[in-house]
């Protein structure tokens, strides 16, 4: 590959992804969707008499939900929330001709009920917590969404729009640890099958501010992250693409998720970042799909 021209450059000029002008937001190609489409059906040959039921998510979720999930707390520079105009004609008027001079016209736009998603796993949490305390056998959910993170980047791996897939364990801390320890093994199986360099490591998360810097270290003192990463624009930086997350009863605490026994859930997700996956394959594999190596074929084509 000519090192010359960047990887973004090179999806652009292959019509892989679309340019939109900003950093993070493209179009994908019908075949970009398509290598996803089949990597979701690979990963759903994992376990799939685990899986207790399955979930896809609009990308906003409640501004509730939102404000419960902490994520303000944690990382406001990601966020994203929905604004709407809900003036009447005059308000309407003054709108237009705001436009028109090219001023700001988006300082009057209201908050509505909606936040994007920051990630795949926070709606599936007050839809737990109305049910009432979990069976004992707790609950094991496979879902997708789309996410958004204010993290505009020229790197094509960092997108400000993409989505995860996530199996989300529900109920005992044994059961949540478990499970992690179980796909950070499939995890690596995958990645073996689609013929992808990769390497788990512990990690943390991107917390804001001064106070984050000691929330961040005590994630990683307790390995709570681990990623899986793969090269994709760089080789010393590598990508995580798939992610191993316990967050102890946390979640069960925030949004009152009860276990049998009455006492506060555990919680642990695995997300894989689909896009990402998508764009190790292009990376390792060549713009050309029908000349994939064999192996990786087989896997996803069948
Ligand atoms: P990074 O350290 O690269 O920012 P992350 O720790 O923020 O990744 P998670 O919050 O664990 O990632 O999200 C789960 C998965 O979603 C990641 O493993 C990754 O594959 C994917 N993902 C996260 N952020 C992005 C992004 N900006 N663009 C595309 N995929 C992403
Ligand atoms: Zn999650
Ligand atoms: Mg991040």
């Amino acid at each position: 590959m000519d090192a010359q021209v960047s990887f973004l450059d090179q999806l652009f000029a292959k019509g892989v992804l679309h340019d939109s002008g900003v950093d993070g937001l493209y179009a994908r190609s019908g075949e970009f969707e398509d290598v996803i489409a089949r990597f979701e059906k690979f990963a759903l040959t994992y376990g799939q008499d685990e899986i207790s039921e399955a979930m896809v998510f609009p990308p906003g979720m409640t501004m509730q939900d939102f404000e419960t999930s902490g994520y303000m707390k944690n990382f406001p520079q990601l966020a994203g929330t929905v604004h709407a105009f809900c003036g009447n004609d005059h308000d309407h008027m003054g709108l237009l001709q705001c436009m028109a001079a090219g001023d700001d016209w988006s300082k009057d736009q209201k908050p509505t009920q909606v936040a994007l998603t920051p990630a795949a796993c926070y709606p599936l949490y007050p839809i737990l917590s109305r049910r009432g305390a979990l069976p004992a056998e707790g609950a094991y959910v496979a879902l997708q969404s789309y996410c958004f993170r204010h993290e505009p980047s020229k790197d094509p791996a960092r997108m400000q729009m993409f989505r995860q897939r996530e199996y989300v364990r529900v109920g005992s801390a044994e059961q949540t640890m478990d499970f992690r320890e179980t796909w950070k093994q499939r995890g690596s199986d995958m990645m073996e099958r689609l013929q992808l360099p990769h390497n788990v490591d512990v990690a943390n998360d991107p917390f804001f501010g001064r106070a984050g810097k000691i929330m961040a270290s005590g994630q990683r003192e307790q390995e709570l992250k681990f990623e899986m990463l793969v090269p994709i624009t760089s080789e010393e930086k590598p990508t995580a693409c798939m992610s191993f997350n316990y967050h102890m009863d946390n979640f069960g605490k925030a949004w009152n998720i009860r276990q049998a026994d009455g006492t506060p859930a555990h919680t642990a997700c695995v997300g894989f970042g689909l896009e990402r996956l998508a764009l190790a394959l292009f990376r390792h594999h060549g713009f050309d799909t029908s000349k994939w190596p064999e192996g990786v074929r087989a896997t996803l084509w069948g």
